[in-house]
């Protein structure tokens, strides 16, 4: 368009000139004659022509002379003005019997004078002009469907999601009931004087179904179904995430009985007054609209807000008070029975081999949440196409599974120091978690590179866990410092491999100090350090509430539980480096273990890790 409209101009102001050139250039009738017969000469030759009298008729123009030879021809050359007001030459000509004519410069006309030096520059600021509005006219253009809400309308027409479409979910199911009622019948509420709530928080991790239960809702009562993340509203500038809301509701009441949905509404709606990290404003601005657009509707409106998080600790208080996103629902990570179901959901309408176990890979998927199990089945049809299946078989579900949590095999080229070291590492891991008591089983075991790691051992619970015992988290830090230890015992030097283990057990240590009271000396307190504080916006004066003393306490206790696990993990590995090598030996060899490759090298028994610790 903008290249089009660009050549058009060119085009135009070229034709133009050359329309005023053409016409300034042309002369009287006479003179057009003679430029169809004329000839081009030398001013020797003219002058030669002139001595020797061959020339009967001589025009002078100011720049050139044009003239008849005796034979009718006629000649032009250029001749400089010295020599056309040179009275001497005229008076020669003259002499010659040669008949002269002085023809003055032919005035232009003012038109054409005025058009030719004025001309470009015109057309220039014309063009200039029309560049700049039109580039005027773009930019209000944006920021007219800037300032709109681009949130998605889901009519009831289109596919709709209902309550089949959502497995488990049980207790969220029954909550919004009430909700779907009101959406279908609202004058019998109303009627009884009843309060509906306008605003229903759904909380929980990231893909357990949140916007699916929203979407339900509205496919359930029958109502269409506006969406928009709370991250479109924050902007770089202030206001425009405000005006998007009211264009959201705008639209949404247009369209009443509905349902909008907000997702991440914690990125709109964090804790006002922290202002760090710039666009404070703008999302101050944005949470207050929500507020007046949500306090606005009037007892004839019928639409129901849900919004989604998974930080309702960080919105904003005023969002949850009565009137506003007063109802809560938590949405939990599905259990093993849920799992199973949202797995036959999804695998509806893909054809299984018999080989394929639901319930089994179900019991294999242990926090997955509905997007994982969901992108589990899609990852596992994929792999089967490209293996030219015609149905999805089990090892296709076991690549997949392991590509979901395991990321995808990098290629990456180790020498075999490198590979060897890797081994050691892991197996450092494996044979600690075989010998500690409280550990989780271990499902696999890699050196393979994966996702971000050179190496994976991976552990599979038996079951759900939804309490986590201090000798399990003392067995976890075990097992993560075991890599490194690993390394040291077999003896070719440490490397850096181990950073996000020493990280997560860290991590893990301190949460039990400081957090879930697992340290004796320091006591049944929370220790709050709220670390995400500049982050999320809370008051940055509240990052400690606690002493000096106490954070040295604190400091201590966290070394002295990942000390106690280092010193167990040398002594475990220590005593079975024989199995330890021939273990790495074996998973340099085969590259990567299953459980029952692991169990024929590893046979031994498990120890407890506080009998452990207190013979230490
Ligand atoms: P959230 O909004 O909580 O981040 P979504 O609702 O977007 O998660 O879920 C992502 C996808 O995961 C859904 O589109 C659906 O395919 C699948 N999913 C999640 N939970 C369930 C469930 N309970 N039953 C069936 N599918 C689910
Ligand atoms: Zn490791």
């Amino acid at each position: 368009m903008r290249l089009k409209g660009f050549a058009i101009m060119i085009l135009a102001f070229a034709f133009i000139f050359m329309l005023f050139i053409f016409l300034y250039d042309r002369g009287p009738e006479q003179q057009k004659q003679l430029m169809d017969s004329k000839s081009y000469s030398t001013i020797s030759s003219f002058l030669d022509s002139v001595e020797m009298g061959k020339i009967i008729y001589v025009e002078i123009h100011p720049t050139k002379i044009i003239w008849k030879s005796k034979n009718e021809d006629w000649y032009e050359i250029y001749a400089p003005p010295a020599l056309s007001n040179n009275l001497n030459f005229i008076n020669k000509l003259h002499e010659k019997g040669i008949k002269v004519k002085i023809v003055a410069q032919k005035p232009t006309p003012f038109i054409y004078q005025t058009l030719i030096t004025w001309g470009p520059a015109i057309l220039i600021i014309i063009f200039i002009f029309w560049l700049t509005k039109r580039q005027a006219k773009n930019a209000s253009n944006q920021i007219g469907s800037f300032s709109q809400s681009q949130a998605q309308e889901i009519s009831p027409a289109n596919k709709k999601i209902t309550f089949e479409d959502v497995a488990g979910c049980e207790e969220a199911k029954k909550e919004v009931q009430e909700i779907i009622e009101f959406l279908k019948t609202p004058d019998k509420f109303r009627k009884l004087g009843a309060r509906i709530p306008k605003g229903i928080l759904l909380i929980g991790p990231p893909g357990c179904g949140k916007t699916l239960i929203a979407k339900a809702v509205a496919g359930e009562a029958k109502v269409p179904f506006f969406s928009e993340s709370g991250s479109a509203f924050v902007e770089m500038f202030v206001g425009v995430g405000a005006s998007r809301v009211r264009d959201l509701f705008k639209r949404a009441k247009e369209k009443n009985p509905c349902v909008v949905f907000i997702d991440e509404l914690d990125a709109a709606g964090r804790h006002r007054g922290a202002g760090i990290g710039g666009g404070h404003d703008e999302r101050e601005q944005t949470l207050n609209q929500i507020l007046i657009e949500m306090d606005g509707f009037s007892t004839s409106e019928t639409i129901i807000v849900l919004a989604a998080t998974n930080r309702p600790d960080i919105l904003d208080p005023a969002l949850t008070r009565p009137g506003r996103f007063d109802r809560h629902i938590v949405i939990s990570r599905p259990s093993l029975k849920d799992r199973i179901e949202i797995l036959k959901i999804h695998a509806k309408n893909v054809p299984l081999a018999t080989d394929v176990k639901i319930e089994e890979i179900g019991r294999g998927t242990p926090g997955f949440v509905g997007s994982d199990l969901a992108n589990l089945i899609n990852e596992a049809a994929l792999i089967a196409g490209r293996r030219n299946k015609t149905s999805v078989e089990k090892i296709d579900f076991d690549d997949a599974k392991d590509r979901v949590q395991m990321g995808l095999v990098q290629h990456i080229l180790m020498n075999d120091k490198e590979k060897r070291i890797v081994a050691y590492h892991e197996s450092g891991h494996t044979l600690i978690a075989k010998s500690l008591l409280h550990s989780d089983p271990i499902a696999k075991v890699t050196i393979i590179p994966r996702g971000m790691a050179l190496g994976v051992t991976q552990s599979l619970p038996e079951e759900d866990r939804h309490l986590y015992f201090k000798d399990y988290l003392l067995d976890e830090i075990t097992i993560l410092l075991g890599g490194r230890i690993a390394e040291q015992i077999l003896g070719e030097g440490i490397t850096n491999g181990a950073k996000n283990d020493i990280e997560k057990a860290t991590e893990l240590a301190r949460k039990m100090v400081t957090e879930w009271g697992m340290s004796e000396k320091a006591g049944l307190i929370f220790y709050s350090e709220s670390k995400d504080g500049i982050f999320l916006g809370r008051d940055i004066g509240q990052v400690k509430n606690y002493s000096e003393e106490t954070a040295k306490l604190i400091d201590e206790e966290i070394k002295e539980i990942v000390e106690k696990s280092q010193e167990s993990a040398v002594r475990i590995l220590k005593q079975k480096k024989e199995i330890l090598k021939k273990l790495a030996e074996r998973l340099l060899e085969k590259e990567t273990l299953e459980a029952n490759e692991i169990d024929e090298i590893i046979t031994v028994a498990k120890i407890d890790f506080s009998k452990l610790k207190e013979s230490l």
